[in-house]
C-alpha cells in the first residue's frame, strides 16, 4: 500500500498479508497498540498512526504447546506427535501479540525459555485445497 490508509482491522490484515507488521502509536502518550488500533487503548485519544513494526524484536512473555489444535493447524500437518508452539512475545517497544513459534522444539517445551529474544517472522498459509487463496499470519522465531 503506497497510499495512507485508516486504521482499520482491514487495513491490519491487508498490510498482513504483505508481511508487514502494523501496529499503532499514539501522538498524545505514546503509546503503542498491536494490532493498530484507530483509538489508543491508553489514554483514548483518536490521535494516531501506522506503525511498522515488521522488523521489531522482543522477548517470549509465554507460551503454550498445543497438542490438539483448530482445524486450520490440524490442516497444516499439527497433531499429537507434530505439536506448535503459540506465545505471546513483547516486542522491543512494548506492544505484544501472540503469534506461532516457528524454529523452536515444540515436543520439549523445556527447550522453550520465556525471556528469550523472538524476532517478528511471518507464516504463509493456504486457506484452501488449490492453494489459491493464501493467508499470512504473525510467527515469531528465535534472534
Ligand atoms: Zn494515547
Amino acid at each position: 500500500m503506497s497510499t495512507i490508509h485508516p486504521i482499520t482491522q482491514h487495513n491490519y490484515l491487508q498490510y498482513l498479508n504483505e508481511k508487514k507488521l502494523m501496529g499503532s502509536k499514539c501522538k498524545d502518550c505514546g503509546n503503542v497498540d498491536l494490532p493498530a488500533r484507530a483509538i489508543c487503548s491508553k489514554c483514548l485519544s483518536i490521535n494516531t498512526a501506522w506503525e511498522d513494526m515488521t522488523n521489531e524484536e522482543g522477548t517470549l512473555s509465554t507460551f503454550s504447546c498445543v497438542h490438539v489444535g483448530t482445524t486450520r493447524f490440524v490442516k497444516r500437518g499439527y497433531n499429537m506427535k507434530n505439536p506448535y508452539a503459540f506465545g505471546v512475545v513483547t516486542l522491543d517497544n512494548g506492544a505484544a501479540i501472540t503469534g506461532l513459534l516457528v524454529g523452536v522444539d515444540a515436543r520439549n517445551p523445556e527447550s522453550i525459555n520465556i525471556g528469550s529474544k523472538f524476532k517478528v517472522n511471518f507464516v504463509e498459509t493456504e486457506l484452501d485445497e488449490e492453494g489459491t487463496m493464501k493467508q499470512v499470519d504473525v510467527g515469531f522465531s528465535p534472534v
